[in-house]
């Protein structure tokens, strides 16, 4: 599915989807169709639905892990649950009367006389209108997810494009601009500026900045010239996204030329006679093609799927070739040496050169790594080729990948999922996890009676851990676990609500959702989970707790509203609990036997993360490098040989005919231009956390304490560079990352 990013109101909070890519180690994803990255608030509605008909999952799996006790009973939150009694009609009447009260606050900052701009009457008025208007929509924007009203869902739907418009003519606002600027003036004539705390600075720096970005700062005729490109820009990617969307190719074998796929798979291909044979459709759609991929013996059946798919949406390329240009364009306009400056000037890495020293130095790294494992590899594929008498010409294909890797992990793993997961009941597993969550953290969740959009949905008062009273009050949660018609079908949180601190001094607590799709249990069996759906709920819940657990002062700097290539990074390192044998033992007791995992099949799960680790982020590397490269150059270049070529040269694999897969880049359209880096970026950051904090006890309150107060709680107030060095003591570097995918590595790094 392809995402597109429409950034409305000049802020960052956002539903964080899914997880990072690594625990797909061995499995191999194709480029990622859902982009584990966090989607901006305004994100529009993702429509596929996995889940179909489903009597209700109503479980009482929490109720004695989070019985109240009678002296948690006398807390009472000093504030009250979100309202979720919303008519259809409610939402586009309340979503409106919140954009009509925004604009009224922007029209008066708007007319300020110059003299009366100063940080109250500009910056404090529009940090409380913004968080106004959006702790009123992000709830209305949030039924589309959940609800099982199609009226509601689409009431909700409709309100989130009254903001996502809105969002772009406040953007636009010069008025409220110059009032900006004439304040920060104000502030540094007056010397007032050195008296504001360094988060009401960074507030004002990022205020201004969202100005400048937008092209405020020009003057008419250079603006007017930018918003043509920009819109030009993104009806680009638009097209570009729709041509995804209607892909509609298929590639033909006969079934003698589909040997070795799985019957169940070739019974899914559309069969039809030609020429009086019997011939099989096969899709470019991921459950039909990526089986063909790994499993079909021929080497010239994956070669023409292989060429076929990568050439499945050559439409694109002259929309890709558009886009780069408007974009080089763009940055020219607003003063960037490059897009890839632009982009990352609000990110963590800085610039574009900050992308180039980062993937090169990992690639260096990588790249022996990479070289060994293909080796073997080759040296199965050339056993292979000699036992079925195929030629052999010594090279390693693309479309030889991941047949050899799948063989690769066949023969050397024996991991048996559906064993594994036996041991991971829901009932065991979700509880488990939040009591981890809440010791390391030192907070308890409270169960409490409240109603929602569904009667499924656990509802949780947060509290510390010691709370006495109100003053002990964290937040409120929701956990939406279980699948259901019409809802969301993949994992995610929202952070409804942000926590700021009210101009009388006072409080606003945030509130969280989760909204997840966990196993539904079978006739035979209870709900259970595989690993990696293990490993999912933990990193999820990581995003729970970083919206949880931030206290910053102003609502735009709360929890996960940090840079967008750090906001993975929390999560990420989370991950590696559900890699520690002995989380693994304590988070797991088999069905029926009640009994944990034992060391062999832990040992097998460990052993399954790092396989052919090497050529994977090789390829991870080959999609960053063709991202930096196209953000970066002047001047158009012919991007199906450069695609082609950079592909051999980074990721390893060889091709016979230049397909122009460019066109597949969903990235490149979707959002995460001049971001794909940002993957494998906050996995070094997430790997350096763990193996320096909490590796050598994952499960001690004390590291908790201290990734809350360094991480969690300054959320993005401050630079994520500096919440790094005071969690880890030092500047992080990339070391632990490395060491952890191939053992001991040199120790130069080059963050
Ligand atoms: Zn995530």
């Amino acid at each position: 599915m392809m995402l597109r990013v429409v950034r409305a109101l000049p802020r960052s909070r956002r539903a964080i989807e899914l997880r990072s890519i690594s625990s797909h180690v061995g499995h191999i994803n194709p480029p990622p169709k859902i982009l584990p990255v966090p989607i901006p608030r305004s994100f529009p509605t993702l429509s596929s639905r996995s889940f179909h008909s489903s009597a209700p999952t109503k479980t009482s799996i929490f109720s004695n892990a989070f019985a109240s006790s009678p002296e948690d009973m006398s807390l009472v939150p000093p504030q009250k649950p979100i309202d979720w009694s919303h008519s259809a009609e409610d939402i586009p009447r309340l979503t409106q009367k919140a954009i009509d009260a925004d604009r009224a606050v922007l029209d008066k900052v708007g007319a300020l006389d110059p003299k009366d701009c100063n940080f109250d009457s500009v910056f404090t008025t529009l940090a409380y209108a913004e968080t106004e208007i959006d702790a009123i929509t992000e709830p209305l924007a949030f039924y589309q997810n959940v609800s099982t009203s199609k009226e509601l869902r689409d009431a909700s739907n409709e309100a989130e494009a009254l903001v996502r418009d809105y969002g772009v003519e406040s953007s636009m606002r010069l008025d409220v601009f110059k009032a900006k600027v004439a304040a920060k003036e104000n502030l540094t004539k007056s010397g007032e500026w050195d008296k504001l705390s360094s988060e009401q600075q960074r507030l004002v720096d990022k205020m201004i900045l969202d100005g400048t970005r937008a092209g405020l700062a020009l003057n008419d005729a250079e603006r007017e010239k930018l918003t043509g490109l920009k819109k030009d820009l993104s009806k680009t990617c638009l097209d570009f996204s729709k041509n995804f969307n209607e892909e509609n190719g298929v590639v033909t074998f006969t079934l003698e030329e589909l040997k070795g796929v799985p019957s169940d798979v070739v019974s899914g291909y559309t069969k039809r006679t030609e020429d009086g044979k019997d011939v099989y459709d096969v899709t470019y759609k991921t459950p039909d093609i990526f089986p063909l991929f790994k499993f079909a013996e021929s080497p010239v059946t994956r070669q023409r799927a292989l060429e076929g798919f990568e050439s499945r949406l050559s439409n694109n390329v002259s929309l890709l070739d558009k886009a780069l240009e408007l974009r080089r364009e763009i940055a020219k306009i607003l003063g960037y040496k490059t897009w890839a400056d632009y982009i990352t000037e609000v990110k963590m890495i800085k610039s574009g050169d900050g992308i180039k020293n980062f993937l090169d130095d990992l690639e260096s790294k990588l790249r022996p790594v990479g070289e060994k494992e293909l080796k073997i590899l080759l040296a199965m594929k050339e056993k292979e080729h000699k036992e079925k008498g195929f030629p052999f010409d010594g090279n390693f294909y693309i479309w030889d990948y991941r047949y050899y890797d799948r063989k690769y992990v066949e023969e050397t793993l024996d991991l048996d999922d559906m064993l594994v997961k036996e041991y991971f009941p829901v009932s065991v597993v979700v509880p488990t996890i939040l009591q981890i969550y809440q010791d390391l953290l030192g907070v308890k969740f409270v169960e409490i009676e409240t109603s929602t959009w569904h009667p499924d949905v656990q509802k949780f008062a947060v509290w510390e851990k010691d709370a006495k009273d109100e003053s002990g009050f964290v937040g409120y949660c929701y956990l939406d676990l279980f699948p259901r018609e019409s809802k969301y079908s993949h994992a995610a949180v929202w952070p409804l609500l942000p926590g700021y601190d009210l101009p009388s001094g006072k409080r606003s607590y945030p509130t969280t959702a989760m909204v997840a799709n966990l196993a539904k249990p079978t006739p035979e069996k209870p709900a259970l989970m595989r690993h990696d759906d293990v490993v999912t709920f933990f990193h999820e819940m990581g995003h729970v707790f970083h919206g949880l657990l931030s206290h910053t002062r102003y609502a735009r700097f709360h929890g996960t509203s940090v840079a967008r290539d750090f906001v993975e990074a929390p999560s990420q390192m989370l991950e590696n609990w559900c890699w520690e044998p002995k989380v693994l033992e304590k988070m797991s007791s088999h069905y029926e036997k009640k009994e944990p995992l034992g060391k062999d099949l832990i040992d097998k799960i460990i052993k399954s993360r790092y396989v052919n680790v090497g050529l994977f982020y090789l390829r991870q590397l080959f999609f960053a490098k063709f991202d930096y490269k196209v953000h970066t150059d002047q001047e158009k270049a012919d991007y199906t040989k450069l695609w082609n070529d950079m592909r051999e040269q980074v990721s390893l694999v060889k091709y016979k005919v230049a397909a122009p897969g460019q066109g597949t880049f969903g990235h490149i359209t979707g959002g995460y231009d001049a971001g794909y880096y940002g993957y494998t970026y906050s996995l070094v950051f997430a790997a350096d956390m763990y193996a320096t904090v909490f590796k050598a006890d994952p499960l001690d309150p004390g590291r908790g304490s201290l990734y809350r107060k360094e991480i969690l709680l300054p959320g993005g107030s401050r630079e994520e560079l500096d919440s790094l060095k005071e969690f880890l003591g030092r500047a992080p570097n990339s070391e632990a990352f490395l060491k952890e995918l191939f053992g001991d590595v040199s120790p130069s790094s080059n963050l």
